[in-house]
């Protein structure tokens, strides 16, 4: 056994029912090996054991009434994984599904995410349990400010900067920070994805999405193409899938789908202008159902299907594909259906959005396969530069910031080709982004000595 494969194999022992976690480190750590012949101090420092580890994994109790009086009991947590380069960075997650494995895989491949992009951010991840849906403003709010009472002790603007992620959008940003700035008493720059009144960044909303389909626009030049005139399926309807669907068609390629975890619609006619407008105001004002866009416009909808079941099933012709939803969203039987129905390149905006076995039928067909943690740091680096302008208290222009995402998104791609081929593995997008992540890290540990 390799002493990657030791090293897996311990992870999986020592931490039973974390499979999210497990696979994650099975993804970094399975493209690593020709670090190790190259390396040979990352072995004697045990770099490969110890960055599997968390510096410390925060759970705690979150006590809150609901407007009926009740008291409710979530889980909080706060999994602080590796600040060798920067102060840990990486977004709250509140979904019912969150358990301590699903923070562990996101924080660790938040690590490797947060490096690629040139700025010093270190990994971590937190969130909570708790369903932010069919609840009201009120309870959003009571909720936000019990978890912030704990959250607190263990962030600050040098230490550990939180961001939002699925269920943790301007509204839980906006009671989150201000409870904080209550009981810290200090305006400071503690979490990113502010309101532009409190201290945000122009074009943070846009980033994540933006920046995955740059990503896309980087790696289809590879092929001497555009995306210009291109079908993009997109999975989800939420912050990363609507503006991933702006600037496809802005490019002017053409999204045909829209999801939420009810079912999906596909819009052959292109999802642009005023139907883009009405998802946003549907998703983000009115918290509805994505339903309501195939009533509105008489399109077709196929309730409890992702987009994904449906390209299969109705063999539905895509050439690009940007999974916006969520973990594991796409199965080696996805996969297979997509590159059989015409699509050459997918470029992730969730995170781990494809299973191993679609990541494998992928790199078999040459798909141009754009992991997540480099196609979609963008929404990270974007928080990164709201961290920069207020620590300046300055505020740059949209164009400004813009320019500045683009240009870390492309100096991201020419990052993750360099690795690829300087470790033996021309044209790999996945090991080139694990590799070029995860190098920075190593030596920033190594030369701590044994801390
Ligand atoms: P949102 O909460 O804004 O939107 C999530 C969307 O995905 C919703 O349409 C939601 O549907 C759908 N969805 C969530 N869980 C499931 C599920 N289990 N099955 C089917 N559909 C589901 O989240 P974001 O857009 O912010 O995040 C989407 C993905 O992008 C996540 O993987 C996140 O980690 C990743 N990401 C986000 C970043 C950001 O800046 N926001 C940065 C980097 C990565 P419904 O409303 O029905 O739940």
């Amino acid at each position: 056994m390799s002493l990657i494969q030791e090293v897996i194999a311990r992870v999986e022992e020592k931490d039973p029912c974390q499979p999210e976690f497990h696979q994650a480190v099975r993804e970094v750590l399975g493209t690593l090996e020709p670090t190790v012949a190259k390396h040979p101090e990352y072995v004697k420092a045990k770099i490969y054991d110890r960055i599997v580890v968390p510096d410390r994994a925060i759970l705690f109790r979150v006590p809150w009434v609901d407007d009926r009086g009740e008291v409710q009991i979530n889980r909080g947590f706060r999994v602080q994984f590796n600040n060798a380069i920067g102060p840990y960075k990486g977004g709250l997650r509140f979904h019912p599904s969150v358990n301590l494995g699903i923070i562990k895989f996101l924080g660790f491949e938040q690590i490797f995410k947060n490096s690629l992009t040139t700025l010093p951010m270190g990994g971590a991840k937190g969130g909570s349990d708790f369903d932010p849906k069919g609840k009201s403003d009120a309870e959003v709010m009571r909720f936000c400010q019990a978890f912030m009472r704990e959250l607190y002790r263990h962030i600050g603007p040098d230490t550990d900067v939180p961001a939002g992620d699925i269920g943790v959008g301007g509204r839980e940003i906006g009671y989150l920070y201000g409870y904080y700035k209550k009981i810290v008493n200090e305006h400071t720059s503690v979490l990113t994805g502010k309101g532009m009144e409190y201290g945000g960044s122009l074009i943070r909303p846009e980033a994540t999405g933006y920046g995955a389909t740059y990503f896309a626009d980087e790696m289809i030049k590879t092929r001497g193409k555009t995306l210009a005139g291109k079908i993009a399926a997109v999975s989800g309807s939420g912050n990363v899938a609507q503006y991933t669907i702006e600037k496809l068609n802005q490019l002017g390629a053409r999204p045909i789908t829209v999801s939420d975890s009810d079912g999906t619609v596909v819009d052959e006619s292109c999802i642009d202008g005023d139907k883009l407008a009405f998802v946003m105001d549907l998703k983000n004002n009115r918290h509805g159902r994505i339903k309501e866009y195939a009533e509105k416009y008489n399109v077709p909808y196929y309730p409890g299907k992702s987009v994904w079941e449906v390209i299969k099933d109705q063999g539905l012709r895509v050439d690009t594909a940007f999974p916006s939803a969520t973990q594991n969203e796409i199965d080696g039987e996805h996969a297979l259906a997509l590159v059989k129905n015409g699509c050459y390149l997918v470029s992730e905006g969730a995170n781990m959005p494809s299973t191993p076995e679609a990541i494998d039928i992928y790199r078999e067909h040459k798909v141009l396969y754009g992991p997540a943690k480099a196609a979609n740091a963008g929404g990270v680096a974007t928080s990164g530069l709201e961290m920069s302008q207020n620590a300046m208290r300055l505020l740059w222009s949209r164009e400004e910031v813009d320019e500045r995402l683009h240009g870390i998104m492309r100096a991201i791609h020419q990052s993750c080709l360099d690795a690829a081929t300087a470790y033996g593995m021309p044209g790999d997008y996945l090991a080139g982004a694990n590799i070029a992540g995860f190098v920075k890290v190593a030596n920033a540990m190594v030369a701590y000595g044994i801390v």
